[in-house]
């Protein structure tokens, strides 16, 4: 359900989740929504005093929010690039030969045959970032295997492709497909989704049985939520 309160002339809007729950959640999401979980049949006054004792805190949220670094800020020489958690500044050499990418220090650079096509060099660096995740993620899928040793996994495959708004998924033909993009994060973050997603292959969906089992196999998982929740897509 949608709602708004005003604080000090600012509109605040929320979406309100009743669950079966003891304790009354806001939650920010990295596209500013605020999402109140309420426990079942709480009182909408009580909400939106709760919203108004927290508006100050949302607005602060907010504001944060806006400040920080985008993740790219854009194709061109000195713009930043991340890659596996570190921020890179981005190098563009013009060059009739082939293109190509390329690690230098703390450097990306990339040889392009028009500099100023930013759509082709993001396209660039998007082929880049797959070709790298590739062999990367193989190797922390395999490196993960060893946790679900007492959760023997079933056959599945997976693949590499750009999402817009999701770091990963799982299907249920047992296909788990990893964001290119996971490879500006830093790999704790990367191997928090490759094990979120592998336990889909025993619970499709985010019930209780799900995060037993992230429980078991990953004991810190929460804190690497947190921190990925803190990274915008796009
Ligand atoms: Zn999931």
């Amino acid at each position: 359900m949608k709602h708004k309160i005003e604080h000090r002339g600012q509109i605040i809007p929320y979406e309100v989740v009743y669950a079966k729950r003891k304790t009354l959640e806001i939650r920010i999401h990295p596209d500013k929504r605020v999402v109140v979980k309420a426990p079942n049949r709480t009182p909408h006054e009580y909400i939106e005093a709760v919203m108004h004792k927290r508006a100050k805190w949302i607005l602060s949220k907010w504001g944060e929010m806006a400040n920080q670094p985008p993740a790219t800020t854009g194709y061109r020489t000195g713009d930043t690039i991340f890659y596996l958690g570190r921020a890179y500044r981005l190098e563009v050499i013009e060059s009739a030969r082939r293109p190509m990418v390329k690690l230098d220090g703390n450097v990306v650079i990339i040889q392009t045959r028009t500099a100023s096509d930013t759509e082709k060099i993001q396209k660039q660096v998007e082929r880049w970032y797959k070709a790298q995740g590739e062999s990367l993620f193989e190797q922390m899928i395999d490196a993960s295997i060893p946790r679900f040793e007492k959760f023997p996994l079933p056959a599945f495959d997976w693949r590499v492709r750009v999402f817009k708004a999701r770091w990963g998924s799982c299907g249920s033909n047992r296909v788990i497909t990893l964001n290119t993009y996971l490879m500006r994060l830093d790999v704790s973050l990367i191997e928090y989704v490759i094990v979120h997603e592998m336990c889909h292959l025993h619970e499709m969906n985010h019930g209780r049985g799900f995060y037993a089992l992230m429980d078991a196999v990953m004991p810190d998982w929460k804190h690497r939520r947190k921190v990925l929740k803190g990274h915008r897509l796009g």
